[in-house]
């Protein structure tokens, strides 16, 4: 028995180019091109798909996210979208009226929300809850106000120093104030996490959200081992509607058995593709490692959050597996030190990573251009990040997301969400791709010439994007590439753009539906 499926009636974009009709059998593309030559390759039995007028594309690539962190995120204490400190009171209170016992995690607030333009420090948090643990990350996920049970369960006390790679914010006394940044949050990470364990149902339900969305494929970046027992799980019992890709984070690579062959076993729905280390912060709690202080904070240049020697042996023990290293890096003096410790790596899409690489000055075009790692961008940081002009100064905002640029400089550049640390809905960060500016007027850096084309936009996400994984038969919709596609109701690129996520009407991985639109 044959499973084929030919569309017909519409018009495909096949990551590289248009044409009329396309035919999958078994999984893969079997035929594509005008509508005679497909339907002649048709087999008998074939089921004809009419697209009535609708666009076939390659499924949407999300190559950097964080499953379990989004599945804990729809779970935990909702942080955003808070006008004032007294808001944050009122709203923890209310929450803690609900969930009367354990640990309360929530994430997402921003400085630049609150009208004291201040953190919150544990005195805030205390106001309302100081019986048991409150965590508050902040909504770039480096930096988090906790309270004092919080920072007492992590281990620390009026006298803590400052952890390596990590710090403590501090009150007039010198004590911790709650502020807890970068690697100082890990032993906080430690016990917040088994707040929500990964439940195998909740983390397939995420996944569930992710193929409405059009997306078949994602890179899951952390990865922490209890993460991947679940999604093993899921993947072995072939309920994972989208395929991952897990980079483990590094500090925990040694409890992964990186061997076991789990591309077999799960039919090619889960592999453990490379490691994640990172090299720096956030914009957002002024963590980003710049090579000069902060317009908006003279006091500081960010966090360089490992040591030079750490992040070689990160490379070099990640690479002796035959894995691939993903550095996180964002402020451009990490983006410097990130590139240069993957220099020597054979450039092939896929086999040495940069995460964010937000902050691109022309100083460092000679050294990128050289090593040229696959550049794993986020374009909703453009909408997301409106208040950058005010942290780095307009002159050096002008290099932050330079999209346009890197791609004529020939790089690979690769689109993703970071979520839940952004949006996970792909289409906003295909319309923030194109357009730059919000539909609020903010922007990052809304420089046009950084604008790409819709085709453009659409390839960070598809054809760019499954070799950004290292696999070439993903993302593209080419003779042999792997069926997962999406049926759009929009009939060209920017139309599909302007409509959003609505225009999805089916998505489909391995030449199965996996979302349908009621
Ligand atoms: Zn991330």
């Amino acid at each position: 028995m044959t499973d084929a499926h030919r569309f017909t009636g519409g018009r495909v974009f096949t990551g590289h180019r248009f044409v009329d009709a396309l035919l999958i059998e078994n999984g893969r593309v079997v035929a594509v091109g005008s509508e005679e030559e497909v339907a002649r390759a048709a087999p008998v039995g074939c089921e004809v798909e009419n697209l009535a007028g609708g666009l076939v594309i390659p499924g949407l690539v999300d190559a950097h996210l964080h499953i379990a962190e989004t599945t804990r995120a729809e779970h935990g204490m909702p942080v955003d979208g808070l006008a004032s400190h007294h808001e944050l009171v009122e709203r923890l209170r209310r929450w803690a009226e609900v969930h009367p016992s354990g640990p309360i995690v929530g994430r997402g607030w921003s400085v630049e929300e609150f009208v004291e333009r201040q953190e919150p420090t544990r005195q805030v948090l205390e106001a309302a809850v100081s019986d048991r643990p409150v965590i508050l990350y902040h909504v770039s996920g480096h930096a988090a106000v906790v309270n004092g049970p919080a920072l007492a369960a992590a281990g620390y006390t009026d006298r803590s120093p400052d952890p390596p790679g990590g710090r403590l914010g501090r009150g007039p006394d010198g004590s911790p104030n709650g502020l807890v940044y970068e690697r100082a949050l890990d032993p906080i990470a430690r016990f917040s996490s088994g707040a929500f364990p990964s439940d195998r149902d909740q983390l397939g339900r995420t996944l569930q959200s992710m193929a409405a969305f059009g997306i078949t494929s994602v890179g899951t970046l952390s990865t922490d081992p209890e993460e991947l027992e679940v999604l093993t799980s899921l993947g072995i019992s072939g309920d994972l509607p989208v395929r991952i890709r897990a980079y483990v984070r590094f500090s925990r690579l040694a409890l992964v058995d990186v061997r076991r062959p789990l591309e077999e076993e799960t039919n090619d729905l889960l592999v453990v593709r490379g490691t994640k280390q990172y090299t720096d912060g956030a914009f957002g709690p002024h963590t980003a490692w710049l090579t000069d202080p902060y317009a908006d904070r003279p006091d500081t240049s960010g966090d360089s959050t490992a040591s030079g020697k750490e992040i070689a042996q990160a490379v070099r023990t990640t690479l002796d597996l035959g894995l691939v290293p993903a550095l996180h890096a964002i402020g451009d003096r990490a983006v410097g030190v990130a590139v240069r410790a993957l220099d020597g790596i054979e450039p092939a899409p896929g086999a040495a990573r940069i995460e964010h690489a937000s902050l691109v000055p022309p100083a460092l075009y000679p050294l990128l251009d050289r090593v040229r790692p696959t550049l794993v961008v986020q374009p909703g940081f453009v909408w997301s990040d409106g208040w950058l002009g005010e942290r780095l100064g307009p002159d050096r905002a002008r290099h932050a997301y330079p999209f346009r640029t890197l791609l004529e400089r020939g790089h690979a550049l690769v689109g993703s969400s970071d979520s839940p640390f952004d949006v996970l809905d792909p289409w906003r960060g295909l319309a923030a791709a194109v357009h730059r500016t919000d539909p609020g007027g903010r922007s990052a850096n809304p420089d046009p010439t950084e604008n790409l084309t819709p085709e453009q936009a659409f390839q960070l996400y598809t054809a760019n994007a499954g070799p950004g994984l290292g696999e070439a038969d993903l993302g593209s919709l080419e003779l042999g590439s792997r069926a997962d596609l999406v049926v759009l109701k929009a009939p060209d690129l920017p139309r599909a753009i302007g409509w959003g996520s609505s225009c999805v009407r089916s998505t489909w991985m391995g030449g199965a539906r996996t979302f349908l639109r009621a």
